[in-house]
């Protein structure tokens, strides 16, 4: 079967892969339909995905169809369902209390192990859910939506607070998604003008600005991943009020001991997220609460994602979110 795989830095490649074993028990073999490119994995490309070695077949954000399952299952062989791609072992400490996301063996799709950029493969039945009458996009951005309302539930707004986003990428977007509907005044720091314009003019911003200086909120949440930024993120913080950082990145940053003390910041981090974010946002999706329609790209087929990563990867291209069809081989 066809996959597609990052062979090498920069390097990705359609190529001929063995069809995956059958399913062992409490195991579904699904077939991609659509799969959504994640920040994470051009970061991959670029060799700054920290946990991706090569060759690795990438892809997270699925929508699947179950072909055939092997134990107990309110699934059925047809079913179009999306993929949780994070795989928590179950019982460690941290799973045991609920927090699946951050698992201490916490192996995810396209990232620890070999994803979705293929024909088949197989995955824990306990990780799929209901598409609820969404659309084949739809269920390929459940999961990046679910790390920004994953974010935005670790920082609990408060109706009538203020809410500062630094950063609009992909994850800035899903945590903006998160604050929808709860009550908060919105604003967000965007660097790129492109992406400013995407803001204003498309999704109806109207607390757009270049530079987060000079700003205060209850609740800050950094979706930046820039050492500087997650640095300087603090002086936005009001006394007594909520820092999360969704952005991550390999090395060090600094926060000053004595700001971080005179205002009594509570920091947070996010990491990826778990069944209640997935149930969350798939409501919210049907809801229409959120809808991610203006994010999406015409559909690339597997063959034109090897020209595609530069493009994408390039900001003023003003490509929000990538969907490959896998369906067109
Ligand atoms: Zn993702
Ligand atoms: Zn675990």
């Amino acid at each position: 079967m066809k996959a597609l795989q990052l062979t090498a830095l920069r390097t990705v490649a359609l190529v001929d892969v063995p069809e995956p074993a059958p399913p062992p028990p409490g195991h579904a073999l699904v077939r991609t339909l659509r799969i959504g490119v994640c920040g994470s994995d051009l970061h991959a490309y670029n060799g700054r995905q920290m946990f991706v070695e090569f060759p690795r077949i990438l892809g997270h954000e699925l929508a699947v169809e179950v072909l055939s399952l092997n134990g107990e299952a309110d699934f059925a062989p047809g079913e179009v369902v999306c993929v949780n791609p994070f795989l928590s072992c179950g019982d460690c400490p941290t799973c045991r209390a609920g927090r699946t996301n951050c698992c201490t063996r916490l192996r995810t799709l396209g990232v620890h192990i070999d994803g979705g950029m293929c024909e088949r493969f197989t995955v824990p039945i306990a990780k799929l859910h209901h598409a609820q009458g969404l659309t084949w996009e739809q269920l390929a951005t459940v999961e990046p939506l679910c790390i920004g309302h994953h974010a935005v539930r670790r920082g609990a707004p408060q109706p009538g607070e203020r809410a500062l986003v630094i950063g609009a990428g992909p994850i800035g977007l899903a945590v903006l998604a998160g604050l929808q509907g709860t009550g908060v005044r919105v604003t967000v720091a965007e660097r790129s003008p492109t992406r400013r314009r995407f803001l204003t003019q498309t999704l109806g911003y109207t607390s757009v600005v270049e530079s987060a200086e000079g700003q205060l909120a209850e609740l800050v949440i950094d979706a930046t991943g820039s050492p500087a930024a997650m640095s300087a993120a603090p002086n936005y913080v009001v006394h007594g009020g909520r820092l999360v950082y969704v952005g991550h990145q390999p090395g060090d940053f600094s926060l000053h001991n004595p700001l971080m003390h005179a205002r009594e910041i509570t920091v947070l981090f996010s990491r990826n997220a778990n069944e209640l974010d997935f149930g969350w946002v798939i409501s919210r999706l049907q809801q229409k609460i959120v809808d991610p329609t203006p994010w999406f790209a015409p559909l690339t087929a597997p063959a034109e994602v090897a020209a595609s990563f530069p493009v994408w990867l390039d900001p003023e291209q003003g490509i929000v979110k990538p969907v490959i069809d896998f369906t067109r081989l």
